[in-house]
């Protein structure tokens, strides 16, 4: 015991050993809530209090979880495989696959991902000829996960005007959609589930007797839905009701986009009834002047619960500010900034480059591989999102449900195999006619068109045939060579890199299988009948028979449904690159929880950081200082942040102004390192682009700005033509007098730096 709690402080050791009574620990950045959390759960099962079958924890990521149990099993001697340590959408995969029926789905109902969700709004909306001009597939997709983010079904929906009507009738029809393909989107996991508990009152008071703790990490993240979610979860309100250990940063909620609602910080504690709120001052993570830069900056917040940070650590060094020309140049200079580093002896793994939004990573991947740094990208393009991993994953999609017409229709003439345009719509029609799916519908149609469908179910059936005493690794495989992916891209002029994927994905299920116990020391899957044997069967006092979800997914889902949920809901882990010591890149919203020895927080722009839409809405900029915030507070000794006068997002040229945040910090913590180029006149900020440039609050009055025109006649700003690349815009100068070099923005041909003194260029 001693062990597991001498490494905490007072508050932390007061949070860890709470009464069993829902308790709030309200505290900063790094200041050990992720490790009370986990410390807590190892305590009430080493004290005797709770068995592992009796706790609950919500993480935020699949990532987080599974540090959550490594970190546990390394605490204590305990299996923690099967323990309900997850994220909501994974522990509501597990619920409903084990309450199927009574959740009203198939065994084998497959998880939608956003990208599957918006093909299937716009194959509904072409279904049922509604304008997508008018109603826009992406608007659509909005509102209902919206409305289903608030626990509201279209029923629900109360419509003020005919364009909410038309809405709402869509989201109706979708969920008819989905329900009839047997398929649910990640909103979807959740409010299924909060309805069938919410209805069956016996598979309710099973789990509230179970769940005695129900502990929360990044709690003020959580959105109205997750928030009802906890209080069923737990019988808020009823006698004999567990306890919640809830944990948060009113400062790092940034999800309010996604419909986080931080107000349930302070409903948690008026709601349940919390006794316990405990504050958490001493930071562990980071070094005094990285604290102090993010406690002065988040200071100019207004609407803040409050509380403090120190640190023990030492001031350290101070945060690091460059200020560069261009993207490119912004990335050379990381590049080099990293490379001396890593001769200093720093881990690759233990340097973040951050950034606002994913389009950014682009230059700085290109820079990283060009100076063969290893380097690995969490989100933007992953592993299961690559079109030849979805074709392959639809494949097998098809195989566990036949009913899955997104799947279906992806690759029923993928590789091509003759069956047109014409023959789907005749397809779709006999669906519609006899309201089944695309797959039980081609017994309907006739002729040519007829057969070639006959030849695709063939194949499906016959795969499904071939690998039903496979494992699973081997099964991806013949569908790989079956279903004729590999031959297509063995044909196609750049395939190689989509065949080493599509191995990869077998590599992927071989991990998956040996990570999730497929393997001996766990219990083979005997088969949907088969549950009452492998899962856990308890008679509640009213005589119902519930089999539990216990254990792990391999209890009640066969291999092959638990490695599709696994891509669709770990989409985001790049099982490729994992393992390498490679450098680490991710936007900001994704290094939530995490700490790196050095980051760089790269594009600090205003439009930018903060993002341009966030000045539309109340509370948008506050929202992108918390962001700013959570950015500053993954680094523990080393900070950079950098911003570029030009980029390219987007295939334009954008002129930016610093970022407002700039501004905000304090003078002694930061440090700005003399850029070599010569600054240039700003005068193009006289011209915004638009009403967000115009901004009365961009400040850029903080830098020693060292404006001398050059004097070679040429001006930033100016239009030129050049007989090879055509017409552009010089974005900057250098230098002067006989060597002057302008960098040009050539639209298709890119940006380019030429000597003013030789290049033939035309004033326009
Ligand atoms: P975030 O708000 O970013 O999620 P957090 O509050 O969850 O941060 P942790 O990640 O739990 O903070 O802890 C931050 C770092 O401080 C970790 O490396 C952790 O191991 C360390 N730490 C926490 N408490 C202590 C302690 N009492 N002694 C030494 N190190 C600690
Ligand atoms: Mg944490």
């Amino acid at each position: 015991m001693q062990n597991l709690l001498h490494n905490l402080n007072a508050e932390q050791l007061a949070a860890v050993t709470l009464p069993a009574q829902s308790a709030l620990i309200l505290a900063g950045a790094g200041s050990g809530k992720t490790r009370v959390l986990t410390t807590r759960i190892a305590w009430l099962i080493q004290t005797g209090q709770v068995s592992p079958s009796g706790i609950l924890a919500v993480t935020f990521t699949n990532k987080a979880a599974k540090e959550m149990l490594t970190r546990l099993s390394a605490m204590m001697p305990i299996n923690t495989r099967g323990m309900w340590i997850g994220t909501f959408h994974g522990l509501c995969n597990r619920l409903l696959r084990a309450h199927h029926r009574d959740a009203a789905l198939p065994q084998t109902f497959q998880i939608l991902d956003s990208q599957d969700q918006l093909s299937a709004i716009k194959r509904l909306l072409k279904q049922m000829n509604v304008d997508d001009e008018k109603y826009p597939p992406r608007n659509l997709m909005y509102f209902i996960n919206g409305a289903k983010d608030q626990g509201l079904r279209a029923k629900d929906v109360e419509a003020h005007d005919d364009y909410n009507r038309k809405f709402v009738e869509l989201y109706d029809l979708y969920d008819q959609q989905c329900q009839r393909e047997g398929v649910v989107d990640f909103a979807e996991l959740l409010l299924r589930t909060y309805e069938l508990l919410s209805r069956n009152q016996p598979l309710r008071e099973h789990y509230q007797r179970r769940f005695r703790h129900v502990l929360v990490d990044e709690f003020q993240d959580t959105n109205d839905l997750q928030y009802k979610w906890l209080k069923l979860m737990s019988g808020q309100g009823q006698v004999d009701s567990g306890a919640v250990f809830a944990v948060g940063d009113d400062d790092q909620s940034i999800y309010a986009f996604r419909g986080a609602n931080v107000g349930n910080m302070t409903a948690f504690e008026r709601e349940f009834r919390v006794q316990n709120l405990i504050k958490l001052e001493q930071n562990y993570r980071s070094h005094g002047h990285i604290l102090d830069a993010a406690n002065i900056l988040i200071a100019n917040n207004s609407k803040r619960l409050g509380k403090n940070l120190r640190t023990d650590a030492g001031h350290g060094e101070q945060v690091r500010i460059f200020e560069s020309s261009s993207d490119l140049q912004e990335a050379q200079w990381i590049i080099e900034q990293v490379k001396n580093l890593i001769a200093e002896g720093w881990s690759r793994s233990e340097i973040a480059l951050l950034y606002r939004s994913n389009a950014q990573s682009r230059v700085l991947e290109h820079a990283l591989f060009s100076s063969a740094i290893p380097y690995r990208v969490y989100g933007g393009q992953r592993f299961f999102e690559r079109a030849e991993i979805k074709h392959a994953i639809a494949y097998l999609q098809l195989m566990d449900n036949l009913h899955n017409d997104s799947a279906f229709l992806r690759v029923v003439n993928f590789p091509t195999r003759g069956i047109g345009a014409k023959a789907l719509e005749q397809l779709q029609d006999a669906a519609r006619q006899y309201n089944c799916s695309l797959y039980a519908a081609v017994p309907y149609v006739a002729g040519k068109a007829g057969s070639s469908l006959n030849g695709f179910i063939k194949l499906i059936e016959g795969a499904r045939f071939e690998t039903q005493n496979l494992p699973l690794q081997e099964m991806v495989q013949v569908v790989l060579d079956a279903s004729g992916l590999i031959t297509h891209y063995q044909n196609e002029k750049e395939g190689a890199d989509r065949i080493e994927n599509l191995e990869q994905l077998v590599s992927a299920a071989t991990l998956f299988v040996s990570e999730e116990g497929y393997g001996l020391d766990a219990p083979a899957f005997l088969g949907p009948q088969a549950q009452a044997v492998a899962g856990t069967s308890i008679t509640t006092a009213d005589g119902i028979e519930i089999i539990d979800a216990d254990a792990s997914l391999t209890t009640i889902m066969s291999p092959l449904s638990a490695f599709l949920s696994h891509a669709s809901l770990e989409a985001g882990d790049n099982q490729a690159q994992a393992g390498q010591d490679a450098l680490q890149l991710m936007t900001v919203h994704s290094a939530k929880g995490l700490e790196f020895d050095a980051v760089f927080i790269t594009g600090l722009e205003e439009g930018l950081f903060p993002h341009e839409n966030s000045a539309k809405e109340e509370g948008g900029v506050e929202e992108e200082r918390r962001l700013m915030y959570v950015a500053i507070t993954r680094a523990r000794k080393r900070l950079y942040m950098s911003f570029s006068q030009t980029r390219m997002l987007h295939g334009q040229t954008r002129y930016n102004m610093r970022s407002r945040f700039f501004d905000e910090l304090p003078d002694e913590s930061i440090k700005w390192l003399s850029p070599k180029i010569q600054q240039q006149q700003h005068s193009w900020f006289a011209q915004p682009k638009s009403a967000w440039d115009a901004a009365p609050e961009s400040g850029n009055n903080k830098i020693a700005q060292n404006f001398s025109r050059p004097d070679s006649g040429w001006r930033i700003g100016q239009n030129v033509a050049h007989a090879k690349f055509g017409e552009g815009v010089i974005v900057n100068i250098e230098g002067g007098g006989g060597s002057t070099r302008a960098h040009i923005n050539f639209g298709k041909f890119g940006m380019k730096l030429l000597d003013l003194s030789v290049a033939k260029l035309e004033k326009l």
